[in-house]
């Protein structure tokens, strides 16, 4: 590592660390001046992090802009995923998957407060220390509907359409019969065992995503396994997809 990459590589660390952390105290994102300041480095710093963090998926900024749109599992804008703490703080979640993980990275108890994708209902669940406990009955199922190895082609698309829940197996089970019978079904149990290699040290300075092969492991260990669930299908490599992609679920 050069002198140079060492810098940006210190930069980018402090970057995320700030935007998490300004996400999680003021449940929005930071304005890029506001990472300036607030680090002290120049605007042009500012704008080469925000790239290279959105290029190695720790964030999604708006296309065309140095907006932050997504900084997993927070959401910049409105979602029907919202995540309620002890303290009363709200944050959006990006993705059914992303609510969920609020608890992993925040080893906490939340609420969570959503909607059934095939009737509209209002659902809402809690967990706590790990147990998700729903008062209204059964807990929500998850629905992926992309392939692992897909997910990051478009990662709006992925996490506003295909990562939802629904208020129950039987209501994912009718929404399929009227459409799209693909994808894949979780329970919240698996969701939460999947977030561990992602979340559990997203607030911490030195955190890392987690090479393929570790998540691959903790799908398998959740019973998820098949091509659906794997992140690097040898096909892809003739596909030409970049080895960047390949690189970060
Ligand atoms: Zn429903």
């Amino acid at each position: 590592m050069t002198g140079s990459d060492a810098r940006g590589a210190a930069a980018d660390r402090a970057v995320r660390k700030f935007v998490f952390d300004f996400f999680l105290r003021e449940g929005s994102a930071p304005v890029l001046e506001e990472i300036a300041l607030g680090l002290g480095i120049g605007r042009q710093e500012a704008v080469r992090a925000l790239g290279r963090l959105d290029t190695a998926h720790h964030l999604k900024l708006l296309p065309g802009s140095t907006r932050i749109l997504m900084a997993f599992p927070f959401s910049a804008i409105p979602t029907p995923f919202r995540v309620t703490r002890p303290n009363e703080k709200r944050y959006f979640a990006n993705c059914a998957w992303d609510a969920v993980a609020f608890h992993t990275m925040l080893g906490e108890p939340i609420w969570i407060h959503g909607f059934c994708r095939h009737c509209a209902r209002p659902l809402r669940f809690s967990i706590v220390d790990g147990r998700p406990q729903s008062p209204d009955g059964p807990l929500p199922v998850l629905w992926f509907g992309l392939p692992a190895a897909s997910w990051w082609h478009d990662i709006v698309r992925t996490c506003s359409e295909t990562m939802v829940f629904f208020a129950s197996a039987e209501h994912l089970a009718a929404w399929r019969t009227a459409g799209d019978p693909g994808g894949a079904e979780l329970t919240v149990d698996q969701t939460l065992r999947i977030s561990e290699p992602i979340y559990r040290r997203k607030l911490r300075l030195e955190y890392e995503r987690p090479p393929p092969e570790l998540l691959q492991m903790e799908f398998a260990s959740a019973g998820l396994t098949g091509p659906f669930w794997n992140l690097t299908p040898r096909s892809r490599a003739a596909e030409g997809v970049p080895e960047r992609a390949r690189r970060h679920p």
